[in-house]
């Protein structure tokens, strides 16, 4: 370790090397723990450079260390847990707009940009980003790279956020991709000479490289935003109305809550308090030419399905408040008041109800201790698929309630597959019960990981999988 300690020293001088033991101890572990157990890390380190970042990969690999990169200030899904120690690479500082083309309506940023920051900038230019309900804190390239949906998704564009990255392989060479890898092009045309590169690193958890920068997709500000939202007893009843408001292309952004999720975000304790047990929240866009004309037109085609479903548009003052709390801060819903630890997974949404009901029958069956259930729905594109975010509520005091709660996770996790789910994040128990259902899938993952990262440094053990 003295050897690791002086080699980054050299690389980026002492001043970025966190060593207090309290600090690194918090790098640790994140919001999945302790369903997800990792190891303390050696070192802490936090370049401000493209040189920096590739001196540290070539110092990991010519001791064999281990690289943890890290861009947000909150993790989830043991991405950034150490399995087995190593470096964290923290790259918060690199947090530099490098660039806003309001012309062509994307913006060149680091890897520790985050949302609230970048909002900032795009506000002068009447620009805006591409929102994602947790995100203000939070690296935008880093959230975009996981695949978190944005549920402002009308269209395919939406949800390829990033057009060209940067990237320092496993290897220690940089690679640039799309228009970007040609010094003179502008970083605006995602697909490459040929091959696409730019989808492996999404997804990838950190396995192939570290990102130091890219360009993103933004989008004209809207002049006036609105909400509505429309209430629900039962999740039956909003499917068929969900996929007529998304055929008639209503809106540019909505979501779905069950009421423990919605009281969550609103921090209202009890679970009693009069609200609809699901609520569907969609926001409508009236653009920079005649806002009030496209708003009118969008609101009295969501009536028209409205009045066919016979809804009845109850008014309530809790409603409203989280209409609110979505506007307040460029569409995001910010932290709810518990945390919770989230199965997140794509299916039509015509399946849910087969899903959700297996799902709260196991939930019914568990009775080692409470848990409640929390719920999030996106549309993708249109509804064409929906990400469903099943939020487990559940307090695990002691080591047995941990073992057990293990346990019914990766049941959930097996229990939605069967259901008809798809799991995209390969994550603690549910990464062996993914990748043993898709034949041949883990062997390739090993095999790109082994071009990008022939000695194996980069985030190990967070995609690859041996079969047994
Ligand atoms: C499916 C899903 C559900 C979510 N649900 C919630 C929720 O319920 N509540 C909430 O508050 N937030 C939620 N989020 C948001 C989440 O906390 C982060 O915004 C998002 O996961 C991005 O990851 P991160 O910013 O935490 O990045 P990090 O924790 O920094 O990293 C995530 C992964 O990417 C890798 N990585 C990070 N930076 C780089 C880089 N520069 N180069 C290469 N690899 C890198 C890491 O090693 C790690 O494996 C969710 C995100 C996803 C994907």
């Amino acid at each position: 370790m003295k050897n690791l300690k002086l080699k980054l020293e050299e690389a980026v001088g002492k001043s970025k090397i966190i060593e207090d033991k309290n600090q690194i101890k918090k790098y640790s572990n994140d919001f999945h723990y302790p369903l997800i157990e990792g190891k303390i890390p050696e070192f802490v380190v936090k370049p401000e450079t493209l040189d920096e970042v590739q001196k540290i990969v070539h110092t990991a690999n010519e001791l064999e260390i281990p690289i943890i990169p890290k861009s947000s200030k909150s993790s989830r899904y043991g991405g950034t847990i150490p399995e087995n120690g190593g470096l964290i690479v923290d790259l918060q500082k690199m947090n530099q707009i490098l660039s806003v083309d309001p012309l062509n309506m994307h913006v060149v940023i680091e890897a520790g940009v985050t949302f609230k920051q970048l909002q900032t900038e795009l506000d002068k230019v009447d620009l805006r980003i591409i929102p994602t309900i947790f995100s203000n804190s939070d690296s935008v390239i880093s959230s975009y790279l996981g695949r978190y949906p944005t549920y402002a998704m009308p269209k395919f564009e939406y949800t390829d956020l990033v057009i060209n990255l940067e990237v320092v392989l496993g290897n220690g060479e940089i690679f640039r991709t799309g228009s970007m890898a040609s010094a003179k092009s502008p970083p605006v045309y995602p697909y490459g000479s040929s091959l696409d590169f730019f989808r492996l690193f999404h997804g990838a958890r950190g396995s192939l490289g570290i990102i130091t920068k890219a360009s993103i997709r933004v989008k004209p500000k809207p002049k006036i935003q609105e909400i509505k939202s429309i209430p629900f007893q039962n999740h039956k009843d909003f499917i068929n109305f969900v996929y007529e408001v998304e055929r008639k292309e209503i809106g540019t952004e909505c979501l779905i809550l069950n009421k423990y999720n919605a009281l969550n975000y609103l921090k209202i304790e009890k679970k009693d308090t009069d609200f609809p047990n699901w609520i569907f929240l969609i926001c409508l866009e009236g653009p920079q030419r005649f806002p009030e004309d496209k708003i009118t037109y969008e609101e009295e085609a969501l009536n028209e399905i409205i009045n066919t479903h016979s809804i009845s548009m109850k008014k309530n003052e809790l409603i409203s408040q989280l209409e609110g709390l979505y506007l307040k801060k460029f569409n995001c819903l910010g932290d709810g008041e518990h945390q919770s630890y989230d199965l997140p997974l794509y299916l039509t949404l015509n399946k849910f109800p087969n899903v959700f009901s297996a799902i709260q029958s196991a939930l019914k069956q568990f009775d080692a201790f409470k848990i409640d259930l929390g719920v999030s729905i996106i549309p993708v594109e249109r509804n064409r698929v929906a990400y469903v975010e099943f939020d487990l509520y559940a307090e695990l005091k002691e080591n047995k309630h941990v073992i057990e709660f293990r346990k019914l996770f990766s049941d959930l996790g097996e229990l939605a597959i069967k259901s008809g789910a798809f799991i995209d994040i390969p994550f603690g128990p549910l990464k062996e019960i993914l990748y043993s259902k898709m034949d041949g899938y883990s062997t390739l993952i090993n095999q790109v990981k082994n071009i990008f990262d022939p000695n194996k440094i980069m985030n190990p053990g967070k995609i690859e999988w041996e079969v047994p």
